[in-house]
């Protein structure tokens, strides 16, 4: 398969102190990876330098080939709508001016789809994410945290990406709506081969959704593998603790193109 993301010796330090230090994996087309660890590991800070929001102080990224912090507005526009982001806050991040169905629509339009077929495209992934059409006319403040985050993974999805970056996406979801929208994910990947660096400390979500799992620990990555693998064996200390943290709630259910038959829904270890 080929390598979407690249990312290659990253390092990254505020203020004297790594946030991210020396860290190196690969995103293939159609995997989701996800990177877990306690608050503070460095996953936010991973998602923004493989987005290009962040420089490296060392190392390098690659999107398709390119580094993402050079792309430029308008000559690169189609590389930008190939890797989108679903930021953990996304009340900060959409437009307070802009009705929700507009800011899709502008994501659109950003990808070249003619004006008459936007508002028909609109409603048709508010569909997906399991939005009311009517909260296409509200503005950011009169949605809740859950209307948002599925506002901004129809964003996301707008432009057809080939890679999203996902930062906690389902943290502000209640239980129903959380595992509707790992439903869409699954399906948006199984039916175009989207691929996801999927940044959560819900194990439970991880367990379902990624091919495979990096563990970070204070900016460095200390057990990495396919997510059955690390579920059933963990080698590291840290990894077991995590899982051991995150309760007997985490039942493996690694997607089906990951794994074998015989290791579906077997118990964590
Ligand atoms: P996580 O997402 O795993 O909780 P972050 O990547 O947000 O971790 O943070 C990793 C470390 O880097 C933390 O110590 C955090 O305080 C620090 N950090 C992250 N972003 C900034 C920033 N913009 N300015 C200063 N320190 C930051
Ligand atoms: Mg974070």
């Amino acid at each position: 398969m080929s390598i979407l993301l690249r990312l290659d010796a990253v390092s990254k330090s505020y203020a004297h102190r790594p946030a991210v230090a020396a860290v190196s994996f690969e995103v293939h087309a159609g995997e989701s990876v996800a990177l877990v660890g306690e608050s503070g590991s460095g996953k936010s800070t991973l998602a923004r330098l493989a987005l290009g929001l962040v420089r490296p102080d060392a190392g390098t990224v690659r999107f398709e080939g390119r580094d993402p912090a050079r792309l430029r507005a308008r000559a690169d526009r189609d590389v930008r709508a190939r890797l989108q982001f679903v930021p953990q806050h996304p009340r900060g991040s959409l437009n307070p001016a802009l009705r929700s169905g507009e800011a899709v629509g502008f994501a659109l339009r950003a990808h070249g789809v003619p004006r008459r077929e936007r508002a028909d495209r609109t409603a048709e992934l508010f569909r997906r994410v399991g939005l009311a059409p009517e909260l296409a006319r509200r503005f950011p403040r009169e949605l809740s945290g859950g209307q948002l985050q599925r506002v901004a993974v129809a964003r996301a999805l707008a432009t057809g990406p080939a890679l999203v970056v996902c930062d906690e996406p389902t943290s502000a979801l209640d239980r129903d709506t959380r595992e509707r929208l790992l439903d869409l994910l699954t399906e948006l990947r199984e039916r175009t081969g989207t691929a996801y660096l999927f940044v959560s400390h819900d194990l439970a979500a991880v367990a379902r959704f990624a091919h495979r799992t990096l563990v970070l620990r204070s900016g460095r990555v200390v057990e990495e593998g396919r997510t059955d693998r690390l579920w059933t064996a963990p080698e590291h200390p840290y990894t077991r603790a995590l899982l051991d943290a995150s309760g007997p709630h985490v039942t493996l259910r690694t997607p089906a193109s990951a794994t074998g038959p015989n290791d579906q829904n077997e118990e964590p270890r």
